[in-house]
């Protein structure tokens, strides 16, 4: 007999994991408040919130009954031609708590999804006005997701688009955006992209960006300068701005969403990750009126795409659920204390001979170490301290729940700083 933990490394795969040499795997049985309990007993606190997801902490009373509530009314229901409150409170927080702009909302799966939806929109609106534009200007080092379309506008070198050449729709890539968020702006930073914008403006249907982090194509903050000067490309030559902001919405970055750093409002916007707070997967693109109206003027007469399961109850009740949650909860004292203690935590770190770089921006605390890290070494080590984090890369990162208690987060902090003081450990 095949133990669990057998049985799932012989026929269930895990992200970015090999089936023939998986890394360790931890069986978690519970998690509550900014704790996950191990199987075998032990308690981890949590440094990622299930990748930007979980906010709020586990198990917390008021999203549950949220989803109880609406589970015992229905789990389910298709979305065509059939409408439920559910969606429409979810639809109207989010329409007034984003940019004004931001008139209408695309209930989607997951945050690849919302991405696909945003693109396809995008070539529909040109569609619509009768112009072949094929490409999208993206970002070095972006993320925008694992499905085809989503992959064709992540970085070509993280995304490995050589594996899926000749099938990957070909896009223009802007050099890295070099200056910091709280670097000098300086004049001709913008020289390379206006350059492809003017180069290529018949071609290009939209640049699509993450605002402000680059997440996990390599947790990079730049100056919020550049979306200001994206924007007013984008406005003199009529191209569509959409901004992916799955990772950075509902607060993390210390605004509720990264564009208010730079005060721009897109055509099209993802949001994912965080909405439900991290207890089901949906996400949400949403658009100006002008972008809805010229698609719904097109040839197909609508946008052409419907999810089986679009606009799900259980997951829109407990979006909204977790939206007033973030209202109530004083979110931005929340994540600026996070701030405060992260950057006295961490930029020490930064006197370590294995230490490149420590960025902070709001709820998000980044160390960059100077080669590889061994991963199943790292994380043991991590586990045997209490607590969870998951790096990737040269980067050790903590996104912690903004419930986190101050003696929590300290111990994040530490695990990190006993970390990088073990190259043995570290490198493997
Ligand atoms: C995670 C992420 C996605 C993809 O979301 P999934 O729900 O994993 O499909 C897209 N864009 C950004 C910026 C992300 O961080």
């Amino acid at each position: 007999m095949f133990s669990d933990i057998q049985f799932d490394q012989r026929h269930i795969w895990h992200p970015y994991t090999s089936m023939i040499q998986p890394l360790p795997c931890y069986p978690v049985s519970s998690a509550q408040g900014a704790s996950l309990f191990l199987q075998n007993g032990s308690e981890l606190v949590d440094g990622m919130s299930s990748w930007w997801a979980a906010i709020h902490g586990y198990n917390h009373p008021i999203l549950n009954q949220a989803v109880s509530q609406q589970l015992v009314k229905m789990a389910h229901v298709m979305f065509g031609g059939i409408t439920h409150q559910p969606a429409i409170e979810l639809c109207r927080r989010l329409i007034e708590i984003t940019e004004p702009e931001l008139e209408t909302v695309f209930l989607a799966d997951s945050g690849s999804v919302a991405v696909e939806v945003a693109m396809k929109m995008a070539l529909q609106y040109w569609q619509s006005k009768g112009e072949q534009r094929h490409q999208f200007l993206a970002l070095r080092h972006g993320y925008h997701g694992d499905t085809f379309g989503a992959m064709s506008v992540c970085d070509p070198h993280n995304s490995m688009h050589s594996l899926y050449q000749g099938f990957l729709p070909q896009n223009l890539f802007a050099d890295r955006l070099d200056i910091p968020f709280s670097g000098e702006w300086q004049e001709g930073a913008m020289d390379s992209f206006s350059r492809l914008m003017e180069q290529h403006q018949q071609d290009i249907a939209a640049v699509i960006l993450e605002p402000i982090v680059q997440g996990a194509g390599g947790m990079r903050f730049y100056h919020p300068e550049y979306l200001k000067r994206i924007r007013q490309l984008c406005d003199q030559y009529q191209i569509l701005m959409i901004t992916d902001e799955i990772a950075t919405g509902f607060g993390r970055t210390g605004k509720l969403f990264a564009c208010q750093h730079a005060g721009i409002s897109p055509d099209i916007q993802c949001v994912g990750k965080a909405l439900t707070g991290g207890y089901m997967t949906l996400s949400a693109v949403m658009t100006t009126r002008n972008v809805a109206e010229v698609i719904s003027q097109g040839e197909a007469g609508c946008f052409m795409h419907g999810p089986t399961f679009m606009a799900n109850p259980l997951a829109c009740a407990v979006a909204c659920a977790s939206l007033d949650l973030l209202a109530e909860n004083h979110w931005q004292s929340q994540v600026s204390q996070i701030a405060d203690v992260l950057e006295q935590g961490l930029r020490p770190l930064e006197d370590s001979p294995y230490v490149q770089q420590v960025r902070v921006l709001g709820a998000i605390g980044v160390v960059e170490v100077t080669k590889p890290i061994d991963m199943a070494s790292l994380q043991k080590f991590f586990v045997a301290q209490g607590v969870w984090i998951r790096p990737f890369g040269k980067l050790i990162y903590l996104m912690p729940p903004y419930i986190i208690q101050p003696e929590q987060l300290s111990l994040l902090i530490e695990a990190i700083r006993h970390a990088v003081s073990r190259p043995d450990i570290l490198f493997g």
